[in-house]
């Protein structure tokens, strides 16, 4: 027996606009692998204006959406890059 714990693994990460390299969210991943969605509360620093949208470029990053009824951002592929692991080697 191990005795470890299992833990949720929180990874701080910051998600950028790839049109202009805005920041968008500062964000608290939970638990690792590919980043394909933000939950709502996991955001901690959010810089839109208008919601998935970019405040500089006006480009749509995400679209909002309920994952088992907890509000969510669906990043859509090739508007964002991120800076920061994410436990995916
Ligand atoms: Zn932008």
């Amino acid at each position: 027996m191990s005795g470890k714990l299992r833990k949720k693994q929180i990874f701080r990460i910051k998600i950028f606009c790839s049109g202009c390299n805005a920041l968008l969210y500062k964000y608290n991943k939970e638990g690792p692998g590919n980043l394909v969605k933000c939950f709502v509360d996991g955001i901690t620093e959010n810089n839109t204006t208008k919601a998935c949208t970019c405040p500089k470029c006006e480009k749509v990053f995400a679209r909002e959406d309920l994952l088992r009824g907890r509000p969510i951002h669906r990043l859509i592929k090739g508007t964002f890059f991120k800076r920061g692991n994410t436990g995916k080697k």
